[in-house]
């Protein structure tokens, strides 16, 4: 799977959920109370695609110590018409993939079209997904970065120096002057963009909160952009706008999902000065649309392995 493969799906299943063609079911994420583990499922259905399943995983936080990636996943696809088990596809990468495409998707259609500095929050397994795909989006000129131990910084350098781009490691001060696009891809549950460190004109993508809890920009932030999303309900329950939303700073119906905006019924930006925030909380349906197209993939090139159920 590519990233501009991703790309095309998850722009799709945006618009499909906008159109309400598709819809993602409730979450459930569980404590285990075991290795400290969050456990859970993701699932939908998409009547055009006819994506039909489920994501199961979660977050084992002690896995790097064992060589792992703490984040674990595999997605399970089904027959929409008899509900036979049509697929199942390893979730990590796909999961990747499908976070940074997300994020490119919310550049393509609101940041500004002369955008030039990329300024990326967070040096973690995530970031460098998240700064590849969104170099395919504008021509941008430098990568700016910041991260709470800077010696991690050394992997979104390697993907600027391989794109010939320059790269400076930065005060979040001199990341939020400088660029037009902000990614933040942290785990953090405070603020790490304090109030007024964006600038007018900026496109802000939040990636990182996807829990109750995780906060990554001071909700006056939030509450002082055009706030677009995958999906509304998460958005004010486990993503970025949950504590604006808490607070009485923003209003659900003032939140934009993407899809519309991805369909041509909502113009997106509306003037160089505004400040338009992604808050990207990742929907199963992101997930079913990218397993699909492996799957689609894998079946065409042969390299699928047919199993008689
Ligand atoms: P990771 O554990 O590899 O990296 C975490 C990053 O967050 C590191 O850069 C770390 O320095 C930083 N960080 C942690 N606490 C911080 C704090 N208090 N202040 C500032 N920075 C802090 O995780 P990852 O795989 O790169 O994922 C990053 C985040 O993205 C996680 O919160 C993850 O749950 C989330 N995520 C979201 C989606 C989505 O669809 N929105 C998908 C995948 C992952």
């Amino acid at each position: 799977m590519s990233a501009a493969d991703c790309f095309v799906a998850v722009e799709q299943t945006f618009a499909s959920m906008a159109k309400q063609s598709a819809r993602n079911f409730p979450v459930i994420r569980e404590a285990l109370g075991h290795a400290d583990a969050l456990y859970g499922f993701k699932s939908g259905f998409d009547r055009e695609s006819l994506a039909l399943g489920l994501k199961s995983g979660g977050y084992w936080p002690n896995n790097a110590q064992k060589g792992l990636t703490n984040h674990q996943s595999t997605v399970f696809l089904f027959d929409a018409d008899t509900g036979r088990c049509r697929a199942i596809v390893g979730g990590n990468l796909l999961t990747a993939l499908r976070t940074a495409a997300a994020s490119a998707v919310s550049i393509k259609h609101l940041a500004r079209p002369d955008s030039k500095v990329l300024g990326i929050v967070g040096a973690g397994h995530q970031s460098t997904f998240q700064l590849r795909a969104a170099l395919e989006q504008r021509p941008f000129e430098k990568v700016l970065a910041w991260n709470k131990t800077p010696e991690k910084l050394e992997r979104l350098a390697s993907v600027a120096r391989e794109k010939g781009l320059p790269f400076q490691s930065v005060s979040l001060e001199q990341l939020c002057g400088e660029a037009d696009v902000v990614i933040t891809i942290t785990s953090s549950f405070s603020p790490v963009i304090a109030e007024g460190l964006i600038r007018p004109g900026t496109h802000l993508a939040c990636m990182g909160t996807d829990t109750k809890g995780k906060q990554e920009v001071a909700p006056e932030i939030v509450a002082g952009s055009t706030v677009f999303t995958d999906e509304v309900v998460q958005s004010t329950s486990i993503g970025e706008a949950q504590h604006a939303f808490r607070l009485g700073m923003i209003d659900a119906a003032a939140i934009i999902p993407i899809g519309v905006v991805v369909n041509g019924d909502h113009p997106g930006r509306r003037s160089a000065e505004e400040i338009t925030l992604f808050d990207g909380t990742g929907v199963g349906l992101q997930d079913l649309a990218v397993a699909s197209a492996a799957v689609d993939l894998a079946l065409a090139r042969g390299t699928a392995i047919e199993v008689d159920a």
